[in-house]
């Protein structure tokens, strides 16, 4: 059975609704150790469960993750191993890794675990039909999923069954979400295409991608006309930030309660005047390419030909003049947060 239509509903699931015997007398292999892998690997081993961590022979995180108390084999190792194998390589990899390491060590009954949905759902990975395949991907970078475990507190995450070969799936992904800390918070049920078309399309059109774009354009005009790059910088970059924490705190409202009636007055008007009806059609252009799977097509085939592109354009960025003034003036301010000072505390004057 493959599930593969547009799944979000408001049901959120939480401790509860986990019942852990779905895992807890499995082994997890986790692979890879970098952001979600090591959160994944010692929130699991913490929640009483078998991890096996899956590296290369030569991986720097090797010694890391022991020391970490967990136990390390080679991916082929570990998944021969596991009854649920965790992909958690970089995207890129996971093909390579799924075919090398994971595909001949997969039994009956086992399970495919990810936590993000590009490789299924552009089908670079196709998976036995004999297998369960789940998705738990908790909404945070991995160094704050350990950290919330830590703290007793959770992390927002989403769950999707892609194939129910047991009959289980929905049961052990929950619990595997609830064993990494997500159910603490809520977990909201969504599908491999919802997550992963939502995922580029935010990324690309809004949050990394127009975000960056706007800030770009927004400094070059001010630099164009004759103002300062520093006053520019201040402007457009480094007010974004007290901005979007007011959105995320309480939403739209809240920013436009906090800036002052002129600010809201001509954010209102002139708005839509910068990012019109042409951004809107262009962001239909992005999720058509993310819908139809020509992104997915090109950054395969940019990966394959050694990023060329992405090379090129990651130097681009790199030497806008904006990250110059940035890099200046961040170093003049004292707005580092504490642990930074506390590092350069000893090299600078206290008054
Ligand atoms: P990462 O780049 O932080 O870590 C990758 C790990 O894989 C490293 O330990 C690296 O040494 C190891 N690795 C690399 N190549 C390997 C190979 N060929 N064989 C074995 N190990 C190899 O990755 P990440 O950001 O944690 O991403 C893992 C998954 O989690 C991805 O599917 C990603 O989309 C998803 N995800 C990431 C985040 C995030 O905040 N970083 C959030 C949600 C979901
Ligand atoms: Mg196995």
């Amino acid at each position: 059975m493959t599930e593969d239509t547009q799944a979000f509903d408001s049901t959120v699931y939480y401790d509860e609704d986990a019942n852990e015997e779905a895992i807890v007398h499995k082994t997890v292999a986790v692979l890879g150790y970098g952001s979600q892998g090591h959160a994944h690997a010692q929130n699991l081993s913490d929640s009483g469960i078998d991890v096996i961590v899956g590296l290369r022979e030569r991986s720097s995180s090797w010694d890391a993750a022991e020391s970490d108390g967990l136990r390390v084999a080679t991916p082929a190792e570990a998944a021969a191993e596991a009854d649920i194998v965790s992909v958690l390589v970089p995207d890129t990899v996971q093909p390579d890794v799924y075919e090398n390491a994971v595909e001949p060590n997969l039994e009956a009954g086992d399970t495919l675990q990810f936590a993000h949905g590009f490789n299924i759902h552009y089908n670079q990975i196709q998976p036995p039909e004999d297998v369960d395949v789940t998705m738990v991907a908790p909404k945070s970078p991995g160094h704050l999923v350990r950290r919330n475990y830590e703290n007793d507190e959770g992390t927002p995450g989403l769950l999707a069954i892609y194939q129910d070969a047991t009959g289980d799936a929905h049961e052990e992904g929950l619990a595997y979400a609830a064993a990494i800390g997500c159910t603490r918070a809520g977990v909201v049920e969504t599908s491999f295409r919802e997550e992963t078309e939502t995922d580029l399309f935010g990324e690309q059109a809004v949050l990394c991608g127009g975000v960056t774009s706007l800030i770009k354009q927004g400094y070059e005009t001010l630099v164009d006309a004759g103002y300062s790059p520093e006053m520019a910088y201040f402007e457009v970059l480094n007010e974004m930030k007290l901005i979007v924490d007011l959105m995320y705190e309480d939403g739209l409202g809240g920013m436009w309660d906090s800036v002052s009636d002129t600010a809201e007055y001509g954010g209102l008007t002139q708005g839509d005047v910068v990012v019109d009806e042409h951004a809107r059609e262009n962001m239909e252009e992005v999720l058509e390419k993310v819908q139809n799977g020509e992104f997915a097509r090109e950054w395969i085939a940019e990966n394959q030909a050694g990023r060329p592109s992405y090379t090129q354009l990651r130097t681009a960025e790199k030497n806008h003049d904006i990250e110059a003034v940035g890099e200046e003036l961040r170093g003049l301010f004292a707005w580092q947060d504490a642990d930074e000072e506390d590092e350069e505390e000893s090299t600078e004057v206290t008054a």
